[in-house]
C-alpha cells in the first residue's frame, strides 16, 4: 500500500466498534501507530464516545472525528451509542445493525479528509468495506478474538460439527485439531443450534463475509502464543492473519514516578504487598451478565476461599448481599468504579486473576504474567476457557454443579478452584507457565526485532 511517491507519510484511519473491550484495543493499536514518525492516525467515533477515546489519546497527535448515531432506532433508547450502555444484550443485534444508517456520514467525512492510506475497522462493522472501495483505499478488519477461537469456530462451522450430537456436553472431536475436543456447549445460539438462523445468525454471517473480502486480518494476539492457529488460517489461503499484539503492551506503562493521585484499591493492593499478602484480582469485564443467584454464590465463594480479593463490578450489577464487605472487609474489597485494569494486574500482590476470559483480559493477563481461573461467560469465552487450561496451561477453571461448561457454579466449586489457582500445584504449574508467555509477548513486540512489531511494519510499508 505504501505510496511509491516521495511521500512517505502515512495516513492510517481506525474506526472501532462502540464497547469499551473493542475500542481499548484499537487504541493501543493507535499509539503503537504512532510510534512511527512518519504515520498520522484519524479515530472515526460517534459523539457520545468522543470523550472516552480523546481520554486515552490525550498527549498524541491524533485526531478524533464523529459521526452522528442514528436516533429514532425504535430498539435503542436515546444517547446509548455504546454496547456498554445497553440495558440487555440481547440489543446487541438491533444496535449493530444500526450502524450502517452511519455510512453516509461516515463516507462523507472520510471524503474531505487527507488522501487514505489504509483503514482499520472492526469486524462487526461489516459495511465499512463497501465504504472503503467506494473510498478507494484498503481495509483491514480488526477481530476482537483470538486464533484459537477464530480458527476452531470456523472448522466447526464448516464441518457442521455442532449438527451431529444429541447432547450439550458431548466432546466432539475438531476437524483439522484432532487433539482438540469441544461441546455444544461451547457455543451460544445460534451457532449451538441445529439449523442456526436468525437475526443474529444473518448478522455475523454478513460480518465474516466482509472480513473475509476484506484486505487482511489484524489480531491482538502474537505468532507465538498459537502457533498452530494462525499457521492454519494462513494455510487456508482465504484471508492473511497478521498478529500485531499484544496490543495492550503498545501502551507506555504508567511510570512509577508518575506523581498521579493512587486511587484507592490500588493504595490498597500496596499495603497487601507491604503484609505480603497474595490478591486474586476479579473482574468479569465491560458488559458480562451474571444472574443475581449467581452473584451471590460467587461472593460466599469468595468469603470461604479466605483469600484476599479485589472484586470489580459493573455499577449497574445487583447489590451485594447485605453485610457482604463489613464481613470480608480485612482481606476483601469491591470496587464499583472503572479502574485501570492493568495497573492492577501489573501490580506486584496480585497472584491470580478470575475472569470471564473475555479476549483482552486474557492478553493484558499474559503480559502480567498473572495466571487465570476461568469462568467464561458468553460469546467465545468458552473457547478462550479451553485455550487457556488445554493449550497454553496457563490457569485452571472453576467447577461447575453438573459438569457442564455452561453450568451454575456454586460456592464450593469456586472456593476449590480459588484455592487451588492461589496455591495449589496446578497454580503454581500455570504461574510458570504464564511467565514463560509473558516474556514470549514482551520478545514479539520488541521495536524493530519483534515479530509482531514487523508484522504491522509490513502493514503499514505495504
Ligand atoms: N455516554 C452516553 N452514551 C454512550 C456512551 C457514553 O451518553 O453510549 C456518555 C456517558 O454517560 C458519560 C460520557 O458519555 O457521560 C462518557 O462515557 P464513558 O463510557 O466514557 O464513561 P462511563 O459513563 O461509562 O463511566
Ligand atoms: N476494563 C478496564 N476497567 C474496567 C473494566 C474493564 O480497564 O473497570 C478493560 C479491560 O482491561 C479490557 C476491557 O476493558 O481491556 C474489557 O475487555 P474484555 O475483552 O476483557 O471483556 P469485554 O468487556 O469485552 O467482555
Amino acid at each position: 500500500m505504501g505510496s511509491a511517491s516521495s511521500d512517505y507519510s502515512q495516513h492510517v484511519i481506525l474506526f472501532p466498534f462502540m464497547s469499551k473491550g473493542h475500542t481499548i484495543p484499537i487504541l493501543h493499536l493507535a499509539k503503537l501507530l504512532l510510534r512511527r514518525p512518519h504515520v498520522t492516525v484519524t479515530v472515526v467515533t460517534t459523539r457520545a464516545n468522543r470523550s472516552f477515546i480523546a481520554k486515552s489519546l490525550a498527549n498524541t497527535t491524533a485526531s478524533i472525528i464523529d459521526i452522528p448515531f442514528p436516533q429514532n432506532v425504535p430498539e435503542i433508547g436515546a444517547g446509548i451509542e455504546s454496547t456498554d450502555k445497553l440495558p440487555s444484550m440481547s440489543l446487541y443485534v438491533p444496535f449493530t445493525r444500526a450502524t450502517k444508517l452511519m455510512q453516509p456520514d461516515f463516507e462523507r467525512a472520510l471524503e474531505v479528509l487527507p488522501r487514505v492510506s489504509f483503514m482499520v475497522s472492526d469486524g462487526f462493522l461489516w459495511w465499512t468495506l463497501e465504504s472503503a472501495a467506494k473510498l478507494g483505499f484498503p481495509r483491514f478488519a480488526f477481530y476482537g478474538m483470538g486464533n484459537y477461537a477464530q480458527s476452531v469456530s470456523r472448522c466447526v462451522g464448516e464441518n457442521r460439527l455442532l449438527a451431529g450430537p444429541e447432547s450439550d456436553d458431548e466432546l466432539i472431536t475438531v476437524t483439522g485439531f484432532p487433539w482438540i475436543k469441544i461441546t455444544k456447549n461451547d457455543f451460544s445460539p445460534p451457532f449451538s443450534e441445529r439449523e442456526p438462523k436468525g437475526p443474529e445468525f444473518e448478522l455475523i454471517m454478513d460480518q465474516v463475509i466482509s472480513v473475509s473480502n476484506s484486505y487482511g486480518m489484524i489480531v491482538n494476539s502474537f505468532y507465538e502464543l498459537e502457533p498452530a492457529f494462525v499457521d492454519y488460517w494462513n494455510r487456508a489461503d482465504k484471508l492473511k492473519v497478521s498478529c500485531v499484539g499484544p496490543l495492550c503492551l503498545g501502551e507506555v506503562p504508567r511510570n512509577e514516578q508518575d506523581i498521579h493521585q493512587k486511587p484507592a484499591w490500588i493504595q490498597w493492593l500496596d499495603q497487601k504487598l507491604e503484609h505480603g499478602s497474595s490478591v486474586l484480582y476479579v473482574a468479569f469485564g465491560s458488559q458480562a451478565d451474571i444472574s443475581p443467584e449467581q452473584l451471590k454464590e460467587m461472593a460466599k465463594g469468595l468469603e470461604e476461599s479466605k483469600v484476599s480479593f479485589l472484586w470489580v463490578i459493573r455499577k449497574e450489577a445487583s447489590e451485594l448481599e447485605d453485610g457482604f464487605e463489613e464481613r470480608v472487609k480485612e482481606r476483601g474489597i469491591v470496587v464499583r468504579e472503572w479502574v485501570d485494569q492493568r495497573e492492577i494486574l501489573t501490580h506486584q500482590s496480585v497472584k491470580g486473576f478470575l475472569s470471564h476470559c473475555g479476549w483482552n483480559s486474557v492478553m493484558e493477563s499474559i503480559c502480567a504474567a498473572v495466571p487465570i481461573l476461568a469462568w467464561p461467560i458468553m460469546a467465545e469465552q468458552p473457547l478462550n476457557a479451553r485455550l487457556i487450561m488445554e493449550e497454553l496451561k496457563i490457569g485452571v477453571r472453576v467447577e461447575t454443579s453438573n459438569g457442564s461448561v455452561r453450568g451454575f457454579v456454586k460456592w464450593k466449586g469456586l472456593e476449590k478452584m480459588v484455592k487451588e489457582l492461589m496455591e495449589g500445584e496446578m497454580g503454581k504449574e500455570s504461574r510458570k507457565r504464564v511467565n514463560e508467555y509473558s516474556e514470549m509477548a514482551k520478545k514479539a513486540m520488541e521495536e524493530e526485532k519483534g515479530s509482531s512489531w514487523r508484522t504491522l511494519e509490513t502493514i503499514i510499508n505495504g
